[in-house]
């Protein structure tokens, strides 16, 4: 078998491929056949119009055949035209619509036969479908079953045909050299395709049940080569160094509690104790805590941390365990030192902040005193806490606004003589098999319940008609004393975002809302210089604070309760819920607008957005929406990706793998049969780096 050397071939060195796709296709990181053959479709394009009009569905993919009957064209209030097809399926009839494209209308002529696909709607009783892909059919041609047509994920320069050329190619050059990770005996009772097989289904399928296969064969392999992985992980943990013990009697806990300006929610209690009973023991708590936006994730882990500071390191000893937080900003680093600190006047706890900005002796002064054991809570970005900070009794770390469902962030800040607590914090709920999938080993604690009073905010979708109206409520709440946001989008933060965004402060500032005082934060200012507009917002010496996304991640400030979310179609499904979570701290109803470009135009993101603020329904939602891939997003963190493994709707398969997993381990802890050779070297491959694994090697 050529094994791995056909897979290690250089996409350009194949027929067709030639060097200048390949330059293009190395920007979306396919370098070899391997590359080629894992980059998987990100969805399918059904034309095999063997829906009826009976069998659609809401907003899920469909191809239907008809006959053209009639084409339309008028103008819309807007200006813009709208193209209308009417279509004849047999069964009844279909629309087929297209805004602002008149050059469409030259296309479709009476009598055509079409093959149009996409997600239908039902509207005023009729099935139509807006944008769809088409299909013309050549007199006489049936459309066939098996039409379906891979789409991948692009980079920019990059097209569909360049990327469908090389995995043409790829599939070619691999056939009868694709090594097999999977036991012969485990395909056969799992009823799982080979792997050629489902490379070549996952790729150009031959039926809509083949595409379900083939996907089935490498969520199984990715998840279960996952579970093993942690599997082995842990079992390397559990040899790890042990934990400091926080036990927390009775007496800790309410002198905790007094320290809170307000009574916990019963959903606190509980984490606190969940917290709590972890701590008390000597192996490393590994747990992640969700909750939604706003539902005071916070008070709980400043609660297990002022149970690790309130405890002796030793019963003969006046010293006292330290206790760190992480986040992802400078500015919840700062927000969090100050609400630490004005919790801890008077305790004597130091609370110490390392963060971008400050001045070299500030830092060196900083690091010693947590080298010395002397600043009892350090509260910092990750990049600093955990790249530059020695502790002395490091007892906990909890990781703030995890927001990715990054994998195993916490082999970070192992140091010392003992492994400290670790607590991750992340605001995107995530249904429990997934939680499983990806954190493996990390036990789940949820808080399903905001604070007392708290009332969903009331969110509208603001078309370009609704604007000036808009602009009108808005003034008149900033007027009867409210204060808000005005959330800019910028996704690079580049010299020309930076342009938009001083114009869109200016265009602000000078227009809609030119009566109030008005603040601009964005990710190129000056650690300090953010800091200062931060605390003039807080202060209440601005009534709105024009900024970025960078206010996105735990930005607290429970007075601000108005905000406007410009050209709110840029956002991702998340983001705007963790905007949103900006106005949903206190007691007054948020508002919240999202303006879109738009006036009426289904937007499947927004829509969501607007429809609930249920973060757990949307987080669903989003993950739906984004379809298999990234999901897990270790391509950001730098991590192999999970590829395929789409969580939300194999959370059997989940489950199947981890079982399988734990059965395979316990009987081969080292995978040493011949069989599980590839798996084993494929699983070391993969997560080796990331989970040290090296040793099991
Ligand atoms: P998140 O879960 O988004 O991190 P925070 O911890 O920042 O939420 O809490 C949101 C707001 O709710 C903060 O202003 C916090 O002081 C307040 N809060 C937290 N817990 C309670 C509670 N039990 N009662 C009243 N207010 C609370
Ligand atoms: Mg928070």
């Amino acid at each position: 078998m050529v094994a791995d050397a056909g897979l290690a071939t250089r996409l350009e060195r194949l027929p067709g491929v030639g060097t200048a796709r390949g330059e293009k296709l190395a920007k979306l990181g396919l370098t070899t056949v391997r590359d080629a053959l894992m980059h998987f479709p990100r969805e399918y394009r059904d034309f095999s119009g063997a829906h009826a009009l009976a069998d659609l569905r809401e907003g899920e993919h469909a191809s239907i055949v008809g006959d053209v009957t009639d084409v339309g064209s008028r103008t819309l209030h807007s200006g813009r035209t709208m193209l209308t097809v009417i279509l004849d399926c047999g069964g009844g009839r279909a629309r087929a619509v297209w805004f602002s494209m008149p050059f469409m209308a030259k296309r479709f002529a009476k009598g055509m036969r079409v093959v149009v696909a996409g997600q239908p709607r039902l509207s005023s009783g009729t099935w139509e479908f807006a944008h769809p892909d088409v299909r013309w059919l050549a007199g006489g041609e049936e459309a066939h079953a098996s039409d379906w047509l891979a789409v991948y994920p692009l980079a920019e320069g990059v097209q569909q045909s360049h990327v469908r050329l090389a995995v043409q190619a790829a599939l070619d050059h691999a056939a009868g050299a694709c090594p097999e990770a999977l036991p012969e005996e485990m395909l056969a009772a799992k009823d799982l395709l080979a792997i050629e097989q489902a490379f070549r289904e996952i790729h150009c399928p031959s039926s809509r049940e083949m595409i379900g296969r083939a996907r089935r064969r490498f969520v199984y392999q990715e998840l279960l080569m996952l579970q093993l992985a942690l599997r082995m992980h842990r079992s390397r943990q559990q040899r790890a160094k042990a934990a400091p013990a926080i036990p927390v009697d009775l007496r800790l806990d309410a002198r905790i509690r007094a320290r809170f300006p307000f009574e916990f929610t019963p959903a606190q209690k509980r984490v606190c104790a969940e917290l709590a009973a972890d701590m008390a023991r000597t192996e490393p708590m590994n747990r992640l805590l969700q909750g939604d936006v706003g539902s005071g994730k916070t008070a709980v882990a400043v609660y297990a941390m002022l149970a690790a500071v309130g405890t002796r390191v030793a019963a003969d000893s006046n010293e006292r365990f330290q206790a760190a937080i992480m986040a992802p900003t400078g500015l919840l680093a700062r927000q969090h030192h100050q609400t630490l600190s004005r919790l801890l006047a008077g305790s004597g706890v130091e609370v110490e902040l390392l963060v971008g900005g400050q001045t070299a002796k500030r830092r060196e002064a900083a690091l010693e005193r947590i080298a010395a054991g002397t600043a009892g809570i350090v509260v910092g970005t990750q990049a600093l806490v955990a790249g530059a900070a020695r502790f002395r009794h490091l007892a906990l770390v909890v990781i703030d606004e995890q927001h990715r469902f990054g994998v195993l962030q916490r082999a970070v800040l192992q140091q010392g003589q003992a492994d400290p607590h670790t607590l991750v914090m992340t605001a995107t709920p995530i249904p429990r098999t997934i939680a499983h999938a990806v954190y493996g080993d990390l036990d789940v604690s949820t808080l399903d319940e905001p604070p007392p009073g708290r009332q969903p905010v009331a969110t509208y979708r603001v078309g370009p008609d609704d604007l000036d109206r808009w602009w009108e409520f808005v003034r008149k709440k900033l007027a009867g004393g409210r204060r808000g946001y005005v959330v800019v989008p910028a996704v690079e933060e580049s010299k020309r975002d930076l342009a938009t965004i001083a114009s869109a402060y200016e265009a602000l500032a000078n227009g809609p809302l030119e009566a109030f005082r008005l603040g601009l934060v964005h990710g190129r200012l000056q650690p300090t210089e953010k800091a200062a507009v931060m605390e003039e917002f807080r202060g209440g010496r601005l009534d709105v604070l024009v900024a970025t996304s960078v206010i996105e991640v735990g930005i607290d400030v429970p007075e601000a309760t108005i905000m406007t979310i410009l050209d709110a179609e840029s956002f991702g499904l998340a983001q705007l819920h963790q905007l949103r979570g900006r106005v949903a701290r206190g007691a007054t109803q948020g508002i919240c607008g999202a303006v879109m470009s738009s006036q009426g135009e289904p937007h499947p993101r927004v829509d969501a957005f607007v429809a609930t603020t249920d973060g757990f329904t949307l987080a669903e939602t989003d993950l739906r929406l984004r379809g298999p891939g990234d999901l897990v997003g270790t391509r950001q963190s730098g991590m192999p990706p999970l590829y395929l493994a789409d969580l939300l709707r194999d959370g059997s398969v989940v489950a199947e793998a981890r079982r399988d997993a734990l059965e395979l381990f316990e009987k081969d802890p080292a995978l040493a049969d011949p069989s599980l050779e590839r798996l084993r070297k494929l699983i070391l491959d993969r997560w080796g780096a990331t989970l040290g694994l090296g040793e099991v090697a």
